[in-house]
């Protein structure tokens, strides 16, 4: 049995915190796991830039209300889960999540949960489990699925290193370096021919 687990943002759906830079025009949100590979951290530092600025979740939640998926985003996911049981590992959270899932036919979705004070302002988040997304693929393994994972950023080099085939989608320049044993795709005929392939040679 197989099972394929991408990322989302960057993968599917442009990246949320960029979108929400360009609409608020304030830069320091353009940060992402791209740049600081400490998510704990990017966080904090989220948190912080919303609070200074006196953004609420509310104000958040619009922006991602007029985002859609990448070009050709569905079709692929469509098409892959003819074939394949999909499960998306994302270090986004449901807050933000469920519009875009709602326009990609809503697939199963494992990610993290915003912690809203009474005033509306994100006050804290809650992961799922510290690097869920690498324990999310060892945990499919443990039930005897074989793992196929694509991502484009750091935070998805555990997932990818954990699955039986791991590659790259669209990532950027510096993370291919650093990680040269996985397969660079940077568009989805591509990555889905890969994990066509991977799926013949690990079911031999
Ligand atoms: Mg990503």
């Amino acid at each position: 049995m197989q099972i394929v687990c991408l990322d989302l943002e960057g993968v599917l759906v442009p990246e949320i915190w960029i979108a929400f830079s360009k609409r608020t025009g304030i830069v320091e949100f353009s940060r992402t796991t791209r740049d600081e590979p400490d998510y704990d951290k990017l966080m904090r530092y989220r948190l912080a830039l919303l609070r200074q600025h006196g953004l609420k979740l509310a104000d958040i939640q619009a922006v991602i209300a007029a985002m859609a998926p990448l070009d050709g985003a569905r079709d692929f996911l469509d098409g892959l889960r003819q074939r394949f049981q999909v499960v998306i590992l994302s270090d986004t959270f449901y807050e933000f999540a469920d519009p875009l899932m709602h326009q990609l036919g809503r697939p199963t979705l494992f990610c993290h949960r915003l912690i809203v004070d009474g005033e509306g302002f994100v006050a804290d988040y809650k992961l799922r489990q510290p690097d869920q997304k690498r324990q999310a693929v060892n945990a499919l393994k443990s039930l005897n699925f074989k793992v196929i994972a694509a991502g484009d950023s750091y935070n998805d080099t555990g997932m990818l290193q954990a699955a039986d085939a791991g590659f790259f989608i669209h990532p950027p320049e510096n993370i291919v370096a650093q990680f040269p044993q996985f397969a660079v795709h940077r568009d989805y005929a591509s990555l889905r021919a890969s994990i066509d392939a991977a799926a013949q040679r690990l079911a031999g």
